[in-house]
């Protein structure tokens, strides 16, 4: 397992399909990247975990606060899979002179609004975060907007 994802240039798509090609492998992916050390309640900080039903609820063993793997991400926004998340980040990581919203929607088979708004959030990620192509800067930039954590340990939004 990697312990950074970095979408590089020249990554072929099949060692994506292989890397990243099913909702498991993604959420893996996600966790590391969320929680590189060790996974750390929102709330306490405690780290010790259960995992519920979907497998993307996490509760504190502490304070029995929830967090969901996707929340306070940009994938937090919408319902989709993080399949089509994750070729959508290679896709525009991939494309030299960029990437149509249109050519993005067939390829990874959304409607053309949330293949425009992906593009909008990823592309702002990319251009504003000097780790914006990995997955851990795509990850931690929306803790800026959405509030998600601020440096005090406490949460808060805006
Ligand atoms: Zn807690």
């Amino acid at each position: 397992m990697k312990n950074q994802v970095q979408f590089q240039k020249g990554y072929s798509l099949i060692d994506f399909m292989d890397d990243y090609g099913d909702e498991e492998k993604c959420r893996e992916a996600l966790f590391k990247a969320r929680w590189p050390d060790e996974y750390h309640c929102h709330e306490c900080g405690a780290s010790s975990y259960c995992t519920l039903k979907s497998r993307a609820i996490f509760q504190c063993n502490r304070c029995h606060h929830q967090q969901s793997l996707i929340s306070g991400t940009i994938f937090e926004s919408t319902k989709l899979p993080l399949t089509k998340w994750f070729l959508a980040i290679h896709l525009l990581t991939q494309a030299k002179t960029g990437i149509s919203a249109l050519s993005l929607k067939r390829q990874i088979g959304v409607s053309y609004n949330t293949a425009w708004s992906i593009k909008q959030k990823l592309m702002q990620v990319m251009k504003e975060r000097d780790d914006g192509k990995s997955l851990s800067g795509i990850v931690q930039l929306d803790d800026v907007y959405w509030g998600g954590e601020l440096r005090g340990g406490k949460r808060g939004r805006g």
